[in-house]
């Protein structure tokens, strides 16, 4: 049972995950703590269950800006944050090449620490350096990033909350809201709550998959036009469609789970168009696959191709903790594609509370904008485990400051064609 709630307060933040909780400990750095009430609790969503993967490697400039930022505040503090440096590789085939070293470009002229290997053989060289056993094929492009990593999902959660909490946020667990009355200039003037109604000078929304219901009690629309860059509109478009992320673990020390100098590994991306094969030597596919994997608290944890789901689910409860059948063989075989320390690792694959729904933007990319006169819309289409600045930036914006990072993700880019470009990778997060 909830303390009494005020019935009044100047910043009320709907969502304990990474958008809410950073933008709560920001707003109380600046001296302006809010109120943050979720419905269920801490980490709940999907910020609780996210791989956890910390990367820069984004192809539209102002993600990878905006990307740069949150490294920054994950390296400010490791400890309560549960971060680890470890850094990222990304690695690919021909048809990535031109991406990644866009990618790797633009990395050097904003100063994120990255190489860039090109050719089979200068990859394979980079990687037995790091892992002795390192024996993919065919992969000709690897961006190495320095910095990022990952982090525990539900530990830094928690680190994140009590930061906010020490700096004087009041952060209220088991409570829902249900619903916004405006006023006639559209503002939201009370907003309803399983514990009763508070009336909000400002409302932050973060609720992460699911931003659909709030939406619609926002009264925005669900069906929107979306202008080209080439000046085409194309009509009526769903304005949210779900996915769902597969992702597993094998039992398997991570302490294993190192480069030769033996720090912990990076986390590794690997989109390969080889075939692959189980270790019995089997096919699983000759199409192209893609898999990503790091280490864990006591496994190695990642996952593969998401699922299309459509563009209405029930979210409670928060779908999460199965694959389809063939996703464990695929991603053992993958994992024992790259690396011999994991071959035969099939039999040690367990499935755990991993993996989950995320909710996506009609472009796939971030809606961090006013949609009412005094509400502030963190809706990231499932980018943003990693994106702990955008609470910052939220923060400065309710504050009265422009923000130059989160300026590309407005709303209106929909209607005016000043869409992010889109890259080459088959998957809605590249
Ligand atoms: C399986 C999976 C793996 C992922 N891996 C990564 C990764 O490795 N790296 C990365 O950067 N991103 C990753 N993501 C994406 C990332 O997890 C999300 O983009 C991010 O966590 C969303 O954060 P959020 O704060 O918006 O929402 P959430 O963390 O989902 O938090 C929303 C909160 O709002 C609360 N809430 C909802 N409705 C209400 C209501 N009506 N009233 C009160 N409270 C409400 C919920 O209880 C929930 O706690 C992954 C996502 C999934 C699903």
């Amino acid at each position: 049972m909830s303390a009494r709630l005020p019935s009044s307060v100047p910043i009320l933040v709907i969502g304990a995950g990474v958008h809410g909780l950073s933008t709560a400990w920001h707003l109380a750095r600046a001296g302006e703590p809010p109120l943050l009430l979720d419905k269920t609790g801490i980490g709940a969503g999907a910020s609780g269950i996210a791989c956890g993967v910390i990367r820069n490697n984004y192809f539209q400039p102002a993600m990878s800006e905006l990307m740069a930022a949150c490294v920054e505040v994950w390296e400010s503090d490791p400890a309560q944050l549960h971060y680890h440096g470890s850094g990222y590789i990304a690695l690919g085939p021909p048809a990535q090449e031109s991406d990644l070293i866009a990618v790797h470009e633009r990395q050097q002229r904003i100063g994120y620490p990255s190489e860039l290997c090109l050719g089979e053989e200068e990859v394979a060289a980079h990687m037995r350096s790091l892992y002795g056993d390192w024996r993919a094929t065919g992969l000709t492009v690897c961006l190495h990033e320095r910095a990022g990593g990952y982090a525990f999902n539900q530990e830094s959660m928690l680190g994140l909350a009590a930061k906010a909490r020490h700096a004087g946020a009041r952060i209220e667990t088991g409570v829902e809201v249900t619903g916004f009355d405006l006023d006639d200039a559209g503002a939201v003037a009370t907003v309803r709550t399983s514990a009763g109604e508070i009336a909000a000078g400002q409302v932050v929304v973060a609720a992460g998959p699911w931003i659909p219901s709030l939406w619609a009690m926002l009264d925005l629309p669900d069906r929107i036009d979306v202008r080209q860059p080439d000046g085409h509109v194309q009509s009526d478009l769903p304005m949210w469609t779900y996915w769902y992320l597969q992702e597993g673990e094998i039992a398997f020390d991570p302490a294993r789970f190192v480069t030769e100098d033996g720090r912990s590994s990076a986390v590794l991306h690997v989109d390969s168009d080889q075939p692959l094969r189980d270790d019995a030597g089997r096919l699983i596919t000759r199409e192209p696959w893609g898999v990503y994997f790091k280490p864990d608290r006591h496994s190695v944890q990642g996952g593969a191709q998401p699922l299309r789901l459509g563009h209405a689910i029930d979210v409670d409860p928060y779908p999460t903790g199965t694959v389809e059948p063939g996703f464990p063989d695929m991603w053992c075989a993958a994992l024992s594609h790259c690396l011999g320390r994991f071959q035969g690792a099939r039999p040690r694959y367990r499935q755990v509370r991993s993996g989950g729904a995320g909710a996506f933007t009609v472009d796939n990319f971030p809606v961090f904008d006013y949609m009412r006169p005094n509400v502030f819309v963190a809706a990231d289409s499932n980018h943003g485990y990693k994106m702990i600045a955008v609470g910052r930036e939220i923060a400065r914006v309710l504050g009265g400051e422009h923000s130059s990072l989160l300026h590309p993700f407005r709303f209106e880019r929909f209607a005016t064609g000043d869409l992010h470009p889109v890259s080459h990778s088959p998957y809605p997060w590249s």
